[in-house]
């Protein structure tokens, strides 16, 4: 298996991860008092914002973060931009995954390692399926805003402030929990905090070692209900082999890269992690390699675009079933004026029935405008439905479905399906029906723990992760 160059870092192999050059960075954030250049978003209208009760206490948090360590540096963050720009261009393949929203209770060492081994996991098996070195980015150290399509919440007669996710408010339903408290924003700084620095752990520390990611893909295949995978992972087992037997250098692919990546939706917190590059004199967003843009926030004039527009991370927009042509090409001339390979990704979320007709459209524009873009997939938001047990949920199937729909259009179209993006958990969860398991709408009941959106669990994101490396195969 040949390993194209990762452009601009001079080096090689999507398991590899040698040191950067010599030039220390240092990432800096403005003076207190002075306006930074990152600060026009203030005067836009800012969406999915929490109503904070006290702003003296806002300003006192973003004080404190902005004094804060960078979470991520900016030689990380422009190595992904080379690698979403390789997949762009069909020279890699994307894996985004991890939970809707990050909560603090789970932020624990068993949790995180279970999602950090079911994406190098699902990794391997796509890397094989696509023959091309796979980015793995986590929606993982920083997913802890969501957007709410209400303000408010009611409960048998009782009404609330919406829960918007732990940097926010608590989940628990009470008056008191419910009121936005910015003190959590520094909670988050923590938890993502830790959970990078565990992250950084795992996968340069062995446990990301391919021969060990083999054997437990080996025993997923293993049970009874995933034998029609077996084949497969045979092939892949033989091509492991082979690699050993040829001499492949198996210490030097002990480390994998693994990215951070959330919804850029607290503009206060977003905002504060911006730093200032000494090298380059470039803005950074330091709170995670890769941000998006939701689809209730990604308006033109929004605060949302102003402030992500003015970094130099990678940035993802979702694109719902109703992006119109001309919406999807004022989002790559805000964000990608000058056509800047990896710099921007749409990660498209139509909905299985509708993908088909809504994504060539926007693929066609997309060619004759010219500037590159990286397409993903997140088959998992236009697909959500409420079981007859009142659980809200997604078919397996249908998730399948749309992820065919993506392939499909892209290969009507001459364009390139550049990766996944979906929920998932590690954990043996029942969020999601369908599935060679079998989950029913009963099954719902057993394990049902998101706070926000359904999500694959364990065994299901492994079975997605054969069936994309199949579509990979044929494509
Ligand atoms: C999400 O990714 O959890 C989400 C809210 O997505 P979208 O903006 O596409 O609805
Ligand atoms: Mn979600």
């Amino acid at each position: 298996m040949t390993v194209p160059p990762i452009p601009g870092s001079g080096r090689s192999g999507a398991h590899n991860a040698p040191l950067r050059g010599a030039a220390p960075e240092r990432l800096s954030a403005p003076d207190a008092g002075i306006a930074a250049p990152w600060d026009t978003w203030r005067s836009r209208e800012a969406l999915q914002q929490p109503h904070y009760p006290d702003r003296d206490a806002v300003e006192d948090v973003t004080t404190v973060l902005r004094r804060q360590p960078p979470l991520v540096f900016a030689g990380e963050v422009d190595d992904l931009r080379a690698w979403l720009g390789a997949a762009g261009r069909g020279d890699a393949f994307v894996l985004t995954g991890g939970d809707c929203a990050e909560t603090f209770a789970e932020a624990t060492a068993d949790h995180l390692r279970l999602k950090i081994q079911t994406l190098l996991q699902m990794a391997v098996v796509l890397t094989y399926g696509a023959s091309l070195p796979v980015v793995k980015i986590g929606r993982i150290a920083g997913q802890y805003a969501k957007p709410r399509s209400a303000d408010m919440e009611t409960r048998d007669g009782v009404t609330l402030p919406s829960y918007r996710g732990d940097a926010v408010n608590s989940y628990e339903f009470t008056p008191q929990a419910r009121i936005p408290d910015p003190a959590r924003l520094l909670e988050l700084y923590h938890h993502a905090s830790s959970t990078l620095n565990l992250i950084r752990a795992f996968t340069k520390g062995g446990y990301a070692d391919l021969r060990l990611v083999h054997h437990w893909n080996r025993g997923f295949t293993q049970n009874p209900a995933y034998a029609k995978y077996e084949s497969l992972a045979e092939e892949i087992h033989r091509a492991v082999k082979f690699m050993e037997a040829a001499g492949a250098n198996f210490e030097a692919m002990r480390e994998v890269d693994l990215y951070s990546s959330h919804e850029a939706l607290l503009l206060e917190y977003e905002s504060a992690m911006t730093r200032i590059d000494s090298r380059s004199g470039d803005a950074y967003n330091t709170s995670g390699h890769f941000l998006w843009i939701g689809e209730r926030t990604r308006d033109l004039e929004g605060a949302h675009i102003e402030l992500l527009a003015r970094v130099r991370n990678p940035i993802g927009v979702k694109l719902g079933p109703t992006t119109s042509v001309s919406q999807m090409l004022g989002l790559v001339e805000r964000l990608n004026p000058d056509g800047e390979e990896g710099r921007l990704t749409f990660i498209t979320r139509m909905g299985a029935d509708k993908i088909r007709d809504v994504l060539p459209p926007l693929l066609e524009a997309s060619v004759a405008d010219g500037r590159p873009v990286t397409w993903t997939t997140d088959p998992m938001h236009g697909n959500t439905i409420t079981s007859s047990t009142g659980y809200k949920t997604r078919r397996f199937e249908t998730i399948m479905d749309e992820v065919r729909g993506f392939f499909e259009a892209h290969e009507d179209v001459g364009t390139v399906p550049g990766g996944i993006h979906v929920e998932l958990t590690g954990d043996d969860v029942t969020e999601i029906v369908g599935g060679s398991e079998e989950l029913d709408d009963e099954g719902l009941r057993r394990r049902y723990e998101t706070v926000v959106d359904p999500r694959l669990n364990h065994q299901q994101s492994l079975e997605m992760a054969f069936q994309v490396a199949e579509l990979l195969r044929r494509n």
